[in-house]
């Protein structure tokens, strides 16, 4: 096995393709270096390295040594320079690198090879001891924070101590000799904190970093977001060792990263930020503000510090052109990071950007439109569930704005919540159901956690690429970064906003897409659906063979629904329909009747009810097909609790509240979700389907009367398990719409058909499709049974099993494939095998789940069903389901 890949000097033994064995950052940089990039030399040691590091108790295969000694005789033959050399001494960093890009989840080793003999000849051979000083001491930082395991704050202190008493208050302020007194009272820290000296040998200098950056693929922050983002734990890292350049090597030195396109608009500009003398780290760390790249960037953010192409011209326009080159070649946006060194332009890393899914739309449909990519694969970059990012709501233009603070606006969107200034607190508010907005002087790894709690991030430092920016416009999340004029005290939980003292639990609105900090909370306007955004629907809906319809069941929802571009309805639960004021009450009598006589009283008050809904939600649909489900109401749902409840439902009743009462306690089931619902109530009363079914279809007709467009019916009947269920209430439907079309003198056509949603269902699906017309599968209560666990309570313990990785995901949100999958491959085919152009569709959640649209796209589905918020998402993954 080979175990170690090198790259430099226009060759590279790896390429882009081998992201899994060489992580995105090894495979990109070898790329690069074939491509006739500037890339300084270096070599990659495989992710299969990590893995046998871990099963063989954190020790390295025996030939590793060897192949690590010859990558570095390879870089000494590109540059000359051999580590621990005592005239031309090579310096490397060392870098993790998974297959997924997990932004500084792990560590980073830079400046590696110094100690006190080679900073002497490289402030000999630089003639700047002033900067082979400064390297020396960030090294030391690092090395032992990193490797060591010492904190980095007493290395702070010391530097911090150290400026006061020179009176400095920047780094660059310090000399030579400052850092050389600096240097040795770190490593005088080292000794006394960790009773070792500060490792000298430039070798096992390379094999504690690289040890430690195996050991960061276990650290907290890395397992909170591989669990975050679905990434498998046994991936496993590269590491990337290759020769240091430098930023920091003076006036004529920088070190920046770049998009090729913005980011959070997706305009396409190259847009990015560096830092003059510094490295990498100063960048991200957002505590020198950085400068902007481009003349336009700077002027359009009103920045008196000058830009790189001002200040460095020639070293500009080759990133620039190098910029372009990696847009093409990889036909993405690019994530960029590069150095100049003494006006030398290095390139460190590429990768595909991070971005907002705004961004995405306007950059996936604008590289269509410039032919670099296919319209097909234009709808193929969009991630389904990033459109819930677009589809929600914006400041109002014409609402009022109480601005407190200005910040960048680091990733669009608006949010009102409570200020919190921790993450856990931000945690404890979404526990309990309230909105936080997470203000922090600037975010680390680990706030993750509570940015993921939180509406919305506020931080007063940083840039646009600080770590709060991009994890934010990541997760899509509203953020508001480096708002410099605010004032967090973490001590007393205030932030000080133009004169205000604002507390913990106060109200703000960020509004991430201009940088706007607002007090209180403020009106939001919905989304817009046109531009970039309709163009991908547009060609997603060509793409696409299964359709999209939405669970809707009242005439806001239909309406958001066709708005969104649902094509019809897939599940009106009519249940929903008699939640509210006088419905609940006729809907309770009809429940707690006694009689057939009572029973029949009580549905003749909803019977115009429900005409009255059915015709509204007809009339909206406008010939579309419309799926109404008979009654299905988990009882216990209905039954009055209180007292004034019970009064008020007693009285209609003509009873007494204690009779009543007697009678809702005779109702109490153990067991509601498997109890006397569905079809078992239409079967016990069928008086309740044949008044749906005539409020049905008396509304079909009136409806077809106003629009001039017949309904599209297909009446469904829910918790189907036996076929002489389906029958019986099909019998009853069947006669009802008999009579109606007697008595109207109308013709209707509709289809009679059953919910899927207990496994007897699937497994009998053959004999029932010789009833039913079509099939929907209820994937709720399919899996709910199927598993034999409660929808209701599964959230007390499938948390549990995820954390413990007894499941991946929870079956409730993304199908089960492999168990109700299975089931529902089964009743499809059973089904199709009895009646051929049987129609099938989906309802449950899971019809607004990407990855069980792809499932239900492989079974066949005709379409799926979904919240009316989801039609979006769902007809973009329906179309990449279909590629
Ligand atoms: C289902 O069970 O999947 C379904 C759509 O019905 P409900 O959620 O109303 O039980
Ligand atoms: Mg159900």
């Amino acid at each position: 096995v080979k175990w170690v890949y090198t790259f430099g000097d226009g060759k590279a033994e790896g390429s882009a393709g081998d992201r899994n064995l060489l992580g995105g950052k090894g495979a990109n940089l070898a790329e690069m270096c074939s491509l006739g990039l500037p890339v300084p030399p270096g070599f990659t040691i495989t992710s299969e390295v990590c893995s046998w590091f871990y099963e063989h108790e954190r020790s390295y295969p025996d030939t590793l040594a060897k192949e690590v000694g010859q990558a570095l005789e390879h870089i000494a033959s590109v540059t000359g320079r051999t580590i621990g050399d005592s005239k031309k001494p090579l310096l490397v960093s060392v870098r993790s690198g998974s297959r997924a890009s997990m932004p500084g989840m792990m560590d980073t080793v830079l400046n590696l090879g110094l100690n006190d003999e080679t900073v002497e000849a490289i402030a000999q051979e630089t003639g700047d001891p002033r900067f082979a000083y400064d390297s020396y001491r960030r090294f030391i930082q690092m090395y032992s924070d990193v490797v060591m395991g010492l904190d980095h704050s007493v290395f702070e202190e010391i530097l911090e101590d150290a400026k006061a008493n020179l009176g400095h208050d920047v780094d660059t302020a310090l000399t030579a000799d400052d850092w050389k007194n600096v240097v040795a009272q770190y490593k005088a820290k080292i000794e006394e904190e960790l009773e070792e000296p500060f490792p000298q040998d430039p070798e096992q200098q390379l094999w504690g970093a690289i040890g430690a950056v195996f050991s960061s693929w276990m650290n907290a922050r890395a397992v909170t977001y591989r669990r975050l983002h679905n990434i498998p734990e046994s991936w496993g890292t590269a590491v990337s060792v290759q020769a240091m350049v430098f930023g920091n090597m003076g006036d004529k030195s920088a070190t920046g990263v770049a998009f090729t396109r913005n980011p959070s608009t997706g305009e396409k500009k190259l847009y990015g930020e560096f830092l003059v003398n510094a490295q990498g780290e100063d960048v991200v760390a957002g505590i020198r503000t950085p400068q902007n790249i481009t003349e336009e960037a700077r002027i359009a953010a009103g920045s008196d510090k000058p830009s790189l192409e001002k200040i460095m011209p020639a070293a500009f326009a080759e990133f620039c052109a190098v910029s372009d080159k990696l847009e093409k070649h990889y036909t993405d946006m690019q994530d960029l990071e590069f150095t100049i060194e003494n006006g030398k332009l290095w390139m460190l890393q590429t990768r595909s950007g991070k971005r907002t899914a705004k961004a995405a739309l306007k950059i996936a449909v604008e590289m269509a439109d410039e032919g670099l990519i296919s319209r097909d694969e234009a709808v193929l970059r969009i991630e389904p569930a990033s459109l819930d990012q677009l589809l929600h709501p914006t400041i109002d233009p014409k609402a009022k704005r109480e601005v407190i603070g200005t910040g960048l606006p680091a990733s669009p969107g608006a949010a009102t919540g409570e200020i919190v200034f921790s993450s856990e607190d931000a945690e404890q508010l979404k526990s309990e159901g309230r909105k936080a907005i997470l203000v922090r002087i600037e975010t680390s790894p680990e706030d993750i956690h509570g940015m993921h709690a939180a509406e919305a991030i506020l931080t007063t430092r940083g840039g646009m690429t600080s770590h709060a920016a991009v994890v934010a416009r990541g997760m899509g999340k509203p953020c508001v970064s480096g708002a410099g004029a605010l004032r967090v005290d973490y001590r007393n939980e205030t932030l000080l906003a133009m004169g205000v003292t604002l507390k913990k639990g106060d109200i703000i609105t960020i509004d991430g897409g201009i940088g706007q900090v607002l007090k209180g909370a403020v009106p939001m306007l919905q989304p817009e659906l046109s531009g970039d955004f309709g163009k991908i629907m547009e060609w997603a809906d060509g793409a696409r063979r299964m359709k999209v319809r939405a669970n809707a069941e009242t005439p806001n929802d239909a309406r958001t629904a066709r708005s969104f571009g649902a094509e019809g309805i897939g599940l009106c639960r009519t249940e929903h329909m008699f939640f509210e004021g006088e419905r609940i009450i006729a809907m309770r009598e009809m429940i707690l009747a006694e009689s057939e006589k009572g029973r029949r009283a009580a549905l003749d008050k909803l019977l115009p009810m429900q005409r009255a809904d059915f015709i509204e939600l007809f009339e909206i649909m406008h010939g579309l097909p419309v799926t109404i489900r008979l009654l299905d109401p988990p009882l216990h749902e209905f039954l009055p609790k209180t007292d004034e409840e019970i009064a008020e439902v007693a009285a209609a009743m003509k009873i007494s509240s204690d009779k009543l009462r007697e009678r809702t306690e005779s109702l109490h089931e153990f067991n509601p979700m498997l109890g006397h619902r569905g079809c078992r109530l239409a079967i016990s009363y069928p008086e309740i389907a044949e008044m749906q079914s005539r409020a049905i279809f008396e509304a079909a007709v009136e409806a077809a009367k106003l629009t001039g467009a017949p309904v599209e019916l297909e009446i469904m009947v829910p918790l189907v398990g036996l076929r002489a269920e389906l029958d019986f209430v099909k019998a009853r439907i069947d006669a009802v719409a008999a009579d109606v079309m007697k008595e109207t003198e109308i013709k209707i056509s509709y289809l009679v058909g059953t919910m899927i949603e207990l496994p007897r269902a699937a497994i009998r699906a053959n004999s029932i499709a010789e009833a039913a017309e079509f099939f929907s599968f209820g994937t709720n209560d399919l899996t709910q049974t199927t598993f034999g666990i409660s929808r209701d309570d599964a959230s007390s313990f499938l948390m549990t099993y995820q954390l413990k990785g007894i499941i991946e995901q929870d079956p409730f949100v993304s199908i089960d494939v492999d168990g109700v999958g299975e089931l529902v491959k089964l009743a499809a085919e059973k089904g199709r095998a009895t009646r051929p152009n049987i129609k099938l569709g989906i309802c449950g959640e899971h019809g607004g789940d990407p990855a069980s649209i792809h499932f239900c796209d492989q079974v066949g589905l005709d379409y799926v069903s979904c919240s009316p918020f989801r039609v979006p998402i769902a007809r973009l993954a329906a179309a990449q389901a279909s590629a």
